[in-house]
């Protein structure tokens, strides 16, 4: 469904430096994110994961009800694994970034000691936060930095197990809804494609799907005097959609006008200036963004 995404690790590198060639006032921020996002490739190399499994009656009713094929809660994850990422996320954001590096030590600490990230893994999916908000108070710590290591830690499970549901959905029926196919998630990005052709990409588990041309996925408007864009001369490649009618703002990216491969998780961060000038503008994400800090 993805598949003229970046794949392998060597493809992630190439767009990471592209990006920098392109972008260097991101070559810090990057080098820290491109260390993230190997070890979570890596990572999703080395997954042990039940497929799950949906029943076709299961799933005709879901089509017909226009729900996503699972709820947040019901996502399957390796535990070993996420855990071990966690520890090495934290470990990465010591060396090389700066403004998690303190938090990210805290953290580490609290792991020797009691913190359990399966709890935090089982917290996220089930929307606990006052487990977040507790934790970060006993740690003296950023809630949304303990939420960043925990999310980030589950994501190659996420997307893993997202690949493996898409199978499941019709590709012959376009899903024409705002919201993710599988997850039900908003989507954090849209990418243009050949003939015009837009897809969203789900800002949880990063499945991407076909969407209409013109229009906010947020409120379903597609009247074009609610609807404008802006971008900047230096980059054609990004721009910023505007909703007035429910003032939300989405990023999108013009893959006709970029050489290298799409990796939506790097375009979101590389794009990090345009969240700051459309919410200047009054307008907010469509997505709660806890996967950048
Ligand atoms: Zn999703
Ligand atoms: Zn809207």
């Amino acid at each position: 469904m993805n598949s003229y995404f970046a794949l392998t690790s060597e493809q992630v590198q190439n767009a990471v430096t592209a990006v920098i060639n392109s972008k260097p006032v991101y070559a810090e921020i990057l080098d820290f994110y491109a260390a993230v996002f190997n070890a979570q490739e890596a990572s999703k190399g080395r997954l042990q994961l039940q497929p799950l499994e949906l029943s076709g009656e299961l799933r005709a009713a879901k089509a017909r009800e226009k729900l996503p094929l699972i709820g947040v809660e019901e996502f399957a994850y390796d535990e070993k694994e996420s855990a071990a990422l966690f520890v090495t996320l934290c470990r990465l954001a010591q060396e090389a970034n700066p403004t998690l590096a303190a938090t990210a030590g805290t953290i580490l600490t609290a792991v020797e000691a009691t913190l359990k990230p399966a709890a935090l893994f089982e917290g996220l999916l089930t929307g606990n936060e006052a487990l977040f908000e507790n934790t970060a108070d006993d740690l003296e710590i950023e809630k949304p930095v303990l939420g960043f290591f925990t999310y980030n830690s589950l994501k190659p499970s996420l997307c893993a197990c997202a690949d493996q549901l898409a199978v499941y959905l019709d590709s012959q029926e376009p899903w024409l809804q705002g919201y993710c196919p599988v997850c039900g998630n908003a989507p954090i990005l849209s990418i243009l494609e050949e003939e015009g052709r837009r897809k969203l990409v789900c800002g949880f588990c990063w499945q991407s799907w076909s969407a209409k041309r013109v229009y906010c996925p947020y409120c379903d408007s597609s009247q074009n005097k609610e609807l404008h864009y802006f971008y900047s001369e230096q980059e054609k490649d990004s721009r910023v959609d505007l909703c007035d009618h429910c003032k939300k703002y989405i990023k999108t990216i013009d893959s006709r006008k970029v050489d290298r491969l799409i990796y939506p998780p790097l375009e979101h961060i590389a794009t990090m200036h345009l969240d700051m000038k459309a919410q200047e503008m009054g307008f907010n994400p469509g997505i709660r963004l806890f996967m950048q800090v």
